[in-house]
């Protein structure tokens, strides 16, 4: 996991997340989240894992389980999934060793 704020940039392949992010605009709402977590709103690892979290939101968006199927082909495929996920996941910040919600699983 990276610093929170600090905005990465991650590109696979041929594509970057801000190509996805344009084909999927929805793709910035979800780094939004991240980018604006703050340590009240819960445990990280639940707001990325968790259901209804930001890893199953951006399944519907990006990859093989893209749910409104069309446009170009790397939003629909592994690749561009891998990269969304990286970008987005290399945004998180750490959890707090002492998290109870991570203790707890
Ligand atoms: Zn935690």
């Amino acid at each position: 996991m990276g610093n929170a704020k600090e905005r990465v940039i991650t590109k696979m392949g041929n594509v970057t997340f801000e190509q996805l992010a344009k084909m999927e605009p929805k793709l910035l709402e979800l780094e939004k989240i991240i980018l604006n977590y703050k340590r009240k709103d819960g445990c990280i690892n639940r707001v990325w894992y968790g259901q209804g979290g930001v890893k199953e939101k951006m399944s519907d968006l990006v990859g093989n389980y893209r749910i409104r199927y069309g446009g170009p082909r790397v939003l629909n495929d592994h690749v561009g999934y891998d990269v969304a996920y990286r970008h987005l996941y290399d945004s998180l910040p750490n959890c707090e060793t002492e998290c109870e919600d991570c203790v707890v699983g």
